[in-house]
């Protein structure tokens, strides 16, 4: 692996970052007479730039320091600056192994970046074959691994992430979106290892927090102060600083709600084996299932109109589609609309 140095834009090494009053001055007493703030209110001051107190517990879960650490607007902005920051504009690449989380291909679209998708084999894992030209290519700035994998459900292999770990010119950014759903440890323990390594991870699906938008970036510190040069200064808003950190500190309604939703998904997973139109339940890392239909198209429409959203993933996985595991409420609707199919 090259120096992060060589795959880094040269406008972004170069870039002078924004110096926001709360850089300069960071002590939180004091008269705040810099920022051109009202005095009066209560979210009338611009929040922490850097979110350290939320850094920090973050940093004592995972065992890591909090310079190894960026909170971000949801995993959106997460991959979002990681165009920003390592691909050119309509030169560089960025890879993907389909079917895999569309916003890959949307964010590097959106940055005009070409994207390279290398298909999964039968099993849905990475094919190294197939994935073997692109490692040394100087022009495949990026490579995406979902694991578990959105919308198949599945953990990749180490094997075969460590070899592209291991041989990649580009930075490797693992999405472990799902990743406290399953049994495997999460890569965050490799990123002082590989330091072309990203690991990104999201509050919005097993600590319940999608609204609050908080993604998190867990890589080396030479990556990390790249990210901080580029975000916007207060990318994270006070109010999700806070709830974050409450939601974190909860750890107890984080642990029943999490086993709820683990047994619930063994439960609807055996239901769903039992209904004629279910064809196949891929096994699921996540907390959701990837069912395979006669029909996705009708089911998923017979199923809207009783107001029960799945997600189609026809066009992704033929006959697919994706159920989230809900309450026990939901998920028995959702068995019994089934159910009555035919
Ligand atoms: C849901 C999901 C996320 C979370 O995105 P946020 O922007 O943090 O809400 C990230 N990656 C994958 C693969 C997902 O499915």
């Amino acid at each position: 692996m090259n120096n992060i140095e060589k795959i880094v834009r040269r406008n972004i090494l170069e870039l002078q970052p924004y110096s926001s009053a709360r850089d300069e001055f960071s002590d939180r007493n004091g008269i705040f007479l810099d920022a051109n703030e009202n005095p009066f209110g209560e979210l009338n001051r611009y929040p922490d730039p850097y979110q350290k107190e939320l850094k920090q517990k973050l940093a004592e879960m995972r065992g890591v320091d909090t310079k190894n650490i960026f909170v971000g607007n949801g995993s959106d902005e997460v991959i979002d600056l990681a165009f920003r920051i390592f691909c050119n504009p309509g030169i560089d690449k960025a890879l993907t192994f389909t079917p895999t989380y569309g916003i890959y291909e949307v964010s590097a679209a959106i940055n005009n970046v070409e994207i390279v998708n290398v298909p999964l084999n039968k099993a849905f894992q990475i094919d190294l074959e197939k994935t073997k030209p692109y490692l040394n290519d100087k022009r495949v700035k990026l490579i995406f691994i979902c694991s578990p994998n959105n919308p198949t459900g599945n953990l990749m292999n180490k094997k075969e992430i460590e070899f592209i770990l291991n041989n990649a010119n580009g930075i490797v950014i693992i999405d472990e979106a799902y990743i406290d759903f399953s049994n495997e440890t999460s890569t965050i323990a490799l990123i002082n290892q590989y330091k072309n390594l990203i690991v990104s991870q999201t509050m919005s699906k097993a600590w319940g927090l999608a609204a609050a938008r908080i993604g998190i970036a867990y890589a080396n510190e030479q990556i990390i102060s790249l990210y901080n040069k580029v975000k916007s200064p207060y990318n994270v808003s006070e109010l999700n600083q806070k709830q974050a950190l409450k939601t974190l500190n909860n750890y107890d309604l984080y642990s029943s709600n999490l086993r709820t939703i683990l047994d619930e998904k063994e439960q609807l997973k055996m239901a769903l084996q039992q209904i004629n139109v279910v064809k196949k339940v891929y096994p699921s890392d996540a907390n959701f299932l990837l069912i395979e239909v006669d029909n996705s198209n009708e089911i998923y429409s017979t199923l809207v109109n009783q107001k029960i959203i799945t997600r189609n993933r026809n066009k992704q996985v033929p006959n697919c589609i994706r159920i989230s595991v809900g309450t026990p409420d939901e998920n028995r609707a959702l068995i019994t609309a089934l159910k009555e199919l035919r």
